[in-house]
């Protein structure tokens, strides 16, 4: 819940260097439009000094009212393939390139609406803000509007999709494309393909 006034197109400052200070002050951020229908700021979530972090677009509907990261379908089939890589979810740092659901209200479905750039723009700052905070030695982006805000706006998904990229910190970056992406396709044949590509890409972290 906001704690803060707050004018809006702004933020407050976070009290701190510390990450969960910047999680406090993400609380109560008016820096574009998405916070006036969200039900809250989805921060980010696991260990402070996560050696990997992994970075998806936006809270969905479950993510928003449960105010956690990566916890609905998307997530859960996320959790599915770090398992099969035997890679501990506990370990790693999950969020996403913007902090509030943005959404089309059809009757009683939220349906999912990609931020624009302006509201990417706006919310860089926290994902940068985490990076810079927690240091991982790598970053996952999962679906092209992490990885734009991760590696560029030049960057092209399904052509760089499971490719190693060092970025200006040093950390190593991988893309590969979101869940719900694998999730929304029409029949089993092509889920079975994207679900094994997907895992292929994120097999990298096993390097
Ligand atoms: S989406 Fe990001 S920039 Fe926009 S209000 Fe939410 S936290 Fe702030």
């Amino acid at each position: 819940m906001p704690k803060r006034n707050v004018p809006e197109g702004t933020a407050p400052e976070p009290k701190g260097r510390s990450l969960s200070a910047l999680r406090e002050a993400a609380e109560d951020c008016k820096r574009c439009d998405l916070w006036k229908h969200a039900t809250q700021t989805v921060f980010g979530e696991g260990p402070a000094r996560a050696r990997i972090v992994v970075v998806g677009e936006q809270p969905g509907d479950k993510e928003d009212l449960a105010g956690h990261p990566f916890v609905g379908p998307a997530g859960q089939l996320f959790d599915k393939a770090l398992d099969e890589l035997g890679i501990d979810r506990r370990q790693v740092y999950v969020t996403n390139a913007v902090k509030h659901f943005k959404f089309e209200q059809r009757g009683k479905v939220r349906l999912h609406k990609s931020p624009n750039p302006g509201e990417q723009r706006a919310c860089r700052l926290w994902l940068e803000g985490e990076l810079a905070r927690i240091k991982p030695e790598v970053v996952v982006c999962l679906g092209a509007i992490a990885a734009r805000n991760v590696l560029g706006t030049k960057f092209k998904l399904m052509q760089q999709r499971g490719q190693w990229i060092e970025l200006p910190s040093g950390a190593r970056a991988i893309a590969t494309v979101h869940p719900s992406f694998v999730l929304r396709q029409r029949d089993s044949a092509s889920r079975e393909r994207e679900w094994r590509g997907f895992v292929a890409d994120l097999s990298a972290l096993l390097d």
